[in-house]
């Protein structure tokens, strides 16, 4: 009920016969008031109220662990679901506001070298309604509104293609959550099909392609993705993604020692992304204990934001935010399975 869109909700209140407003009650209570039981909704009759309790469940993730930074507040959150899986949400405070790092999926199936949330390989998608959810959820601890979302978590959101946009439509439903579309950010290792389905969808979401290596070799050693989608593929799609939404693109780029960081590699990118309306972030490398032979860049991060401006690619380089509690992406939930065996 919760991944319901209000169309589809008043279509099966009318399946029960009950009046179309019912259905607007419900979902104000459930994306609005953000509420966890149908005992909540106080202006439904009683006799309602048990019905649907009967009859539907709101699946609800439970905050396992929070871990707040003591260096700049970022709250890092495992968030249990229903069937027991758990996944992981970093709230982030900017001046612009507080931003919510949400999870698509349970574990990846990626294989993305430098990354943690796919050690264990794909569980299972998340629902809208578990997405949701993790917005709700942490929102319902947080003072001041969370108003914006990337979905940067565990998963790669355009794998799950279908939920994720549901997700963003609900979220940004103005009788909802109502967050302003432009707020919510996809990233992606660069199913390059799933960009141009994107940017067919009148949402214009900003777009994050996981870039991570100036060519096509380097890319294939970090992101087995790259064997199927080779760059020129990738990026005429992010080129046809920014023609249909008018919407930067941001390209991620992990600086990764002796890999990816060099003078050369600055150059090489910037030819590669030359003329096109983009921004590179370079995200300094969260060392993964499972992946211990790629390291950190050493101290290469301003020299190549500055080769990157001097040949006119804008970049920044991304601010690392609650280092005493974090981890890499994925390493919260690791140790779970790591502590339950
Ligand atoms: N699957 C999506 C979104 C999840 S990852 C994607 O690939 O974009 C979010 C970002 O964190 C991606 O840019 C990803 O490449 C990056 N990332 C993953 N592991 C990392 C690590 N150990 N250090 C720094 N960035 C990492």
């Amino acid at each position: 009920m919760k991944s319901m869109y209000l169309p589809e909700l008043q279509q099966e209140f009318a399946a029960l016969g009950q009046p179309k407003f019912r259905a607007g009650q419900v979902f104000d209570w459930l994306h609005a008031k953000q509420v966890t039981e149908f005992t909540m909704m106080t202006n439904l009759p009683k006799a309602l109220r048990e019905e649907l309790a009967a009859s539907y469940a709101i699946p609800s993730v439970t905050v396992e662990d929070r871990l707040i930074s003591q260096i700049d507040g970022t709250e890092k959150y495992l968030l249990a679901l229903p069937d027991g899986n758990a996944v992981e949400a970093v709230l982030m405070t900017y001046d612009y506001g507080k931003s919510l790092c949400v999870s698509s999926q349970v574990g990846c199936r990626m294989g993305c070298a430098f990354c943690a949330s796919t050690l264990h390989g794909l569980v299972r998608n998340l629902s809208a309604a578990e997405m949701l959810d993790e917005v709700y959820r942490v929102q319902s601890l947080t003072d001041g509104r969370i108003d914006h979302v990337v979905i940067m978590g565990c998963g790669e959101p355009l794998d799950n293609y279908d939920n994720v946009v549901r997700f963003i439509r609900l979220l940004s439903d103005p009788h909802g959550h109502n967050m302003s579309v432009r707020h919510i950010t996809v990233s992606t290792c660069g199913l390059a099909p799933r960009i141009l389905d994107l940017a067919g969808e009148d949402l214009p979401v900003t777009l994050a392609l996981s870039l991570h290596a100036p060519n096509d070799e380097i890319r294939r050693t970090l992101m087995p993705v790259a064997k199927r989608y080779a760059l020129p593929e990738v990026l005429s799609a992010c080129d046809a993604y920014f023609a249909a939404t008018g919407r930067r693109v941001s390209y991620e780029y992990c600086l990764i020692d002796g890999v990816n960081d060099t003078d050369g590699h600055a150059e090489e990118l910037a030819r590669l992304l030359a003329g096109k309306n983009c921004h590179v972030n370079l995200i300094p490398m969260n060392p993964v204990e499972e992946r211990a032979h790629l390291r950190e860049t050493r101290g290469r991060e301003q020299a190549f934001k500055n080769k990157l401006e001097k040949l006119g690619i804008n970049a920044t380089i991304r601010k690392k935010m609650g280092r005493d509690i974090a981890g890499a992406c994925g390493q919260l939930r690791n140790s779970r399975l790591e502590r339950e065996g």
